[in-house]
């Protein structure tokens, strides 16, 4: 971002893509200005006493992009690289995801800096509270509405929703989504961004005449994005060559045998170990070749340095900006089909929208309901984004972007400046 507060890769690879995309768009420099810093960022120390009796002091963030459109809207995510700079750039991709798919919310995202996977499950749940009591006044239903990201979960969110609604006095359930169904959560967000890239994926091979069942791919990250994500695929005929996570990367020439892959991760947490494949380098997972690559791990994967080597026909961003805007000048040359971040995994902020909707109104829907719905929106949304780039002659995500800043920008010059 332009100031040093916010500084980090992340932050400034989002703006790098916001100001291309606001020169393109000949936006108006006033309100340019001030979408490129967010609205409001919230620091704070979250002690949490550990199982050894000691007092460990986490630090904790909440970042309010922009709510033109609606209360702010996004993940909390728990990872020990988790820093002030990250998640402004995360609740930046927020504002433009949300207005991309034409939701009445804004853009915001969470997190702490902590390694989930070493805290017991009393940590995790002292943390959790905390954390929600020290961010209290800044979230609610018509606030800013957290919801799960990398490393946090369902149990997660109905931790949240419990504290808050104990604050209140009475059950909330609109504060957060992502929520277990029996607390006022939907069905179908589980596995609903996961879903929403291969619906993504579907109409783009539509499109590039690519038959998905003589297709493969390679997903990088099998948590609940990829895991998903490369079961809804294999569904459709789709080989699944190769996948990782943060233990291994696991692949076979002839396909994996996905469900025993994933019967092993969970049992064990992790692929590390999994006997039926060949193990890999993780990097070079992204090189191998294939029809679908498909990156649902951490931003910054596919970079100048490794984009010439990729392989794949279409690229499904799964993970919230896994590319570089440098990789993004080599994708174009080798004519990758992208399918942005803000586009392919719009399905769980969009399913999110829908149980948010849901608690506002005590009233719920079947899971065929919530999965009609998301495929309406998202390939509406692609299609979109697809007739823009064509009319504008850019890439799939200069496109994207232009759609979600542009409907962000209108907002702001019609609400006008309160001073
Ligand atoms: N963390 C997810 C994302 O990056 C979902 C956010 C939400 O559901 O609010 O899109």
């Amino acid at each position: 971002m332009a100031t040093v507060e916010w500084r980090s890769p992340a932050s400034e690879m989002a703006v790098k893509q916001f100001e291309a995309a606001a020169e393109r768009l000949d936006l108006d420099k006033n309100v340019a200005a001030r979408l490129k810093r967010p609205d409001r960022a919230l620091i704070v120390s979250v002690p949490a006493r550990m199982d050894d009796g000691s007092v460990h002091v986490f630090t904790g963030y909440r970042v309010q992009h922009n709510d033109v459109l609606g209360p702010f809207k996004g993940g909390i995510r728990y990872h020990p690289d988790v820093n002030l700079g990250e998640v402004s750039a995360l609740a930046m991709w927020m504002t433009w995801k949300c207005s991309l798919a034409g939701l009445p919310l804004g853009g915001g995202k969470g997190g702490i800096a902590c390694d989930p996977k070493k805290l017991s499950r009393r940590e995790l749940q002292d943390m959790t509270r905390r954390y929600t009591a020290e961010i209290l006044n800044f979230i609610g239903p018509d606030v800013d509405v957290p919801a799960p990201d990398m490393g946090t979960n369902e149990q997660v969110m109905a931790w949240i929703m419990d504290t808050y609604s104990q604050h209140r006095g009475f059950a909330v359930p609109g504060v957060v989504t992502g929520k277990p169904v029996a607390i006022g959560g939907t069905l179908g967000r589980r596995e609903a961004t996961g879903r929403g890239v291969v619906y993504t994926i579907v109409e783009a091979a539509k499109h590039l005449g690519l038959a998905l069942e003589k297709s493969t791919a390679v997903v990088q990250g099998f948590g609940n994005v990829g895991l998903i994500a490369a079961q809804e695929l294999a569904r459709l005929g789709v080989k699944i060559a190769a996948v990782s996570d943060s233990s291994a990367a696991l692949c076979r020439d002839n396909g994996l045998a996905l469900d025993e892959v994933i019967a092993y991760k969970e049992k064990n947490g992790e692929l590390e170990g999994f006997p039926n494949a060949d193990k890999i380098a993780g990097q070079s997972l992204l090189e191998l070749p294939c029809d679908i690559l498909i990156p649902a791990a951490n931003e910054m994967q596919i970079t100048g340095e490794n984009a010439g080597r990729t392989q794949c026909r279409i690229m499904a961003e799964g993970a919230n900006g896994p590319t570089t805007p440098e990789a993004d000048a080599i994708l174009r040359q080798k004519e990758v089909f992208v399918i942005p971040d803000i586009l392919a995994n719009a399905g769980g902020v969009i399913v999110s929208y829908f149980e948010w909707v849901q608690d506002l109104q005590n009233f719920f829907w079947t899971e065929e309901d919530v999965n009609n719905k998301l495929r309406a929106i998202l390939t509406r949304a692609f299609h979109e984004v697809l007739g823009l780039s064509r009319k504008e002659k850019v890439d799939m995500r200069m496109a994207a972007l232009m759609l979600g800043i542009s409907r962000v920008a209108r907002a702001m010059l019609w609400r006008g400046l309160y001073a």
